[in-house]
Parts: C-alpha cells; sequence; structure tokens
C-alpha cells in the first residue's frame, strides 16, 4: 500500500474520525489548493480581459496561466482548446447543443453507452428528440463493460457520434478509449469522451487519445466545486457556433449582427471563473507532485483491499469488473438491505459512502436493481477506511437480522 496524503487535507485533520468514502462524488481539497484560491483573491483578483490597469492585467495572466496548466495536466498542446465550463455537465451540453444541434439530421444515429451518467445521456437524448434522430445504446457485458462486438453492430453510416464515459462512476469500469474510438472512426462519426472520473485518478493524455471532444471537472481532482472544462479539437471548434452569447465572446458587435471571439474565449461567455481556474491549475500540481500512476495504484490496492474483504461477507454483491479494470469505485448491493438504509446505517459510523442510482439509471434499470452502494477512494483513503467500511456493514447485517426489526 503507498502513503496515504490524508495529513494535506484539512477537512480530513480535523475529522480524523471521519471514513469519507464518496470520492467519485467530490474530493476533499487539499490546503495547497486551499491556499492558492485564497492568494489570488487576496492579491490578484480583478475582472480579467477588461481594464487597463496593472491589477486586471494580473487577474487576466493568472487566469492564462491556470488554462495553460490545466491543459498540459490533461495532455493538450493548444490550451486555447481547452474551453473551462462548470464542469462535466455544461461541457457535454456544450458539445451537444453547439455541435449536435447544428449536425445530427433527421434520420441519424447517435450511440451512447448503458454505462453512462446522465450528464453524457439526456443531452444526447434530447439532440436526438430534437433533430428526430435515434439514440441507441450499446450493451455490456456480463461484467459491465462496454460489448465491443455489439458496438461494432450498432454503429454504421447513419451514426453521427459516439458519446462514452472513459470511467464509469457508477461501477468504475475503466473503457478502452482508443478501441471504442477506432471504432466510432471506421463509420466517421464524431467521439465525445465523459472523463470525469478519469482525469482524477489516471494520468490522461488527450493529444494521444483519437477522440474529438473530452470533458472533466475539477471538484473531482482535488480542485473547487465549479470549474471544469472541454478539450476539443481545433479544426472542429472553430467551425461550431457559440452556443452561450454576452461578453468576452464576441469581437464586435453591430446593430444586427456579431461576430466572434477566437477560441477559447468564442465558447466562454461572461466574467470567467478566475479564482476557480486557478484552485483547478494548483490541484494539477498537487496531484503531480503525487504522480498520476501513483494515484491510480493507491487506489487500485485498496479496491483489491475492499473486494477480498467483501468476498468474505455473506450476501454482498459486488458489480463491475476486476480491479485491474476498474478505477477506484467500488459499487455493491447486501442482501435484504436497501442501499439507503446501509448508507445510513454506516454514517452512524463515520462512514460516508453514496447510495443511488449514481445518477445512472439506464444502467441501474440493465443491472436489475434500483440503487448500489458506492464506495470511492482518492489519494488520502487508507486502510483503516476499508476496516470500518467492512466492520460498519457487518454492524448492518447485525441489525438486519434481529428478530425486532423484522417483527
Ligand atoms: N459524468 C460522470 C461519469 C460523473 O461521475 C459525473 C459526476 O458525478 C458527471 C459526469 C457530472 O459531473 P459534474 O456534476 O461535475 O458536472
Amino acid at each position: 500500500m503507498t502513503v496515504s496524503r490524508r495529513a494535506d487535507f484539512p477537512l480530513l485533520v480535523a475529522n480524523p474520525e471521519l471514513h469519507y468514502l464518496d470520492s467519485a462524488a467530490t474530493s476533499q481539497k487539499p490546503k495547497a489548493v486551499l491556499d492558492a484560491m485564497r492568494a489570488y483573491y487576496e492579491h490578484d483578483n480583478a475582472n480579467p480581459h477588461r481594464g487597463a490597469y496593472d491589477l486586471s492585467v494580473r487577474a487576466t495572466q493568472r487566469y492564462h496561466d491556470a488554462r495553460t496548466r490545466v491543459a498540459r495536466f490533461i495532455g493538450l498542446a493548444d490550451a486555447d482548446c481547452l474551453i473551462f465550463t462548470r464542469g462535466t455537465t455544461e461541457a457535454l451540453n456544450l458539445v451537444a447543443t453547439a455541435w449536435g444541434h447544428a449536425n445530427v439530421q433527421a434520420g441519424d444515429e447517435i450511440v451512447v453507452t448503458g454505462l453512462e451518467h446522465h450528464a453524457n445521456f439526456v443531452p444526447w437524448q434530447q439532440v436526438a428528440r430534437a433533430r428526430g434522430a435515434a439514440l441507441r445504446v450499446c450493451p455490456l457485458t456480463e461484467d459491465q463493460r462496454v460489448d465491443l462486438d455489439a458496438l461494432r453492430g450498432l454503429v454504421g453510416s447513419r451514426t453521427r457520434v459516439v458519446a462514452f464515459s472513459h470511467v464509469s462512476n457508477a461501477v468504475g469500469t475503466v473503457n478502452p478509449v482508443n478501441d471504442i474510438a477506432q471504432i466510432a472512426r471506421s463509420v466517421g462519426a464524431l467521439v465525445v469522451v465523459d472523463g470525469a472520473q478519469a482525469v482524477p485518478h489516471m494520468r490522461v493524455g488527450f493529444d494521444a487519445l483519437d477522440v474529438d471532444f473530452y470533458a472533466f471537472s475539477g471538484h473531482k481532482m482535488c480542485g473547487p466545486m465549479g470549474i471544469g472544462g472541454l478539450a476539443g479539437r481545433r479544426a472542429i471548434l472553430e467551425t461550431m457556433s457559440p452556443y452561450q452569447f454576452g461578453g468576452d465572446m464576441i469581437e464586435f458587435v453591430r446593430d444586427d449582427y456579431s461576430t466572434w471571439n477566437v477560441l477559447p474565449h468564442k465558447f466562454e461567455a461572461g466574467t470567467p471563473n478566475v479564482a476557480d481556474a486557478v484552485g483547478l491549475a494548483a490541484a494539477c500540481d498537487y496531484l503531480d507532485g503525487i504522480g498520476m500512476d501513483a494515484v491510480l495504484s493507491h487506489e487500485r490496492a485498496l479496491v483489491r483491499l475492499l473486494s477480498s474483504r467483501l468476498a468474505e461477507v455473506e450476501g454482498v454483491h459486488v458489480f463491475g469488473p476486476q480491479p485491474e479494470q476498474r478505477s477506484g469505485v467500488v459499487s455493491f448491493t447486501v442482501a435484504d438491505i436497501h442501499p439507503h438504509d446501509l448508507a445510513t446505517i454506516l454514517d452512524k459510523d463515520g462512514v460516508c459512502i453514496r447510495a443511488g442510482h449514481h445518477c445512472a439509471q439506464p444502467l441501474m434499470r440493465r443491472l436489475g436493481v434500483p440503487a448500489t452502494a458506492r464506495a470511492s477512494f482518492y489519494v488520502y483513503s487508507e486502510e483503516r477506511d476499508v476496516d470500518a467500511l467492512v466492520r460498519a456493514i457487518e454492524r448492518a447485517r447485525a441489525i438486519f437480522a434481529s428478530p425486532q426489526l423484522v417483527e
């Protein structure tokens, strides 16, 4: 087991008895990120791009530097092709709205997979409905991987978009991005990847991936809430119309028409979220300081440990592929205990897990369950968190087995 970084996270230091196992929902924030944001507000805060005065120039520079830093973190050389958004949801809606509505025609097809978070499902469903296209959902294997043979059979000359997650938030499956992209490319489809659960946990090299768009969220990778990004291919971004209008994104405004600013500003209408961009850049520094390979192996070790411990608990069913094909997520059910009841009982022991459909109702339907319980790890997770979780599950089982409760 590699070293936990718990000491870097003020919230966890202040709550030594807390077992935070909900990092797939949002991560805790290291002091380095909190300090960077505070320093920005204390020393450099002004509205960027607008002022001729030095302070505004400094704020503009901080924003620009943050973009360059984050782009480097995700392996994107052309930093102007990184659009800052509120997060993955906004990034995917941007593509669906600005590209989808303009390019998908009646009779076309959009392919998503049965693993998708609603953020990468509903926007495409809505494009399909609005344009008279069909949404096709790629089936999964028994262990919740994308069925590549089924995908080959599903795509065709009418497929305009293949949208899929790099890593599933609900069961942790790590998808083979380039294999899926190759199948999409074989029919000339746009390739859109939801990287919300990948960028925080593994090395992602956008330029080395054969994809057109890649979306991610800052708050899941030690950064603040309210910032994320969309990496895209310049040739495609240049052809797209803006999807929001206002300050910063224009070149000229006449009474009857307007022209647009260059990338990335064309897609960033209004005052940008500079402090959160600065925080996200600090999060990239923080994660690079650990090393993304070390992050992944730390999580995998905990996933392996928890999986083996859960295998010894009667009535537990774990979803998803083997730990080697999963990120730091363990999604499971315990016989006769609803995941919501389980999460409530665990909370009494200071164990924070997520219970529900994980914004993936189409997947839950395919699994035949209304919900699962999900434990998810990050750089601050420790073996004692696993111990506490397993102990608390045993306690929940004992409570539900007691005759008083059954009566
Ligand atoms: N996609 C996946 C796989 C996710 O896990 C999440 C968040 O849980 C999202 C998209 C949406 O991210 P956000 O809420 O940060 O926009």
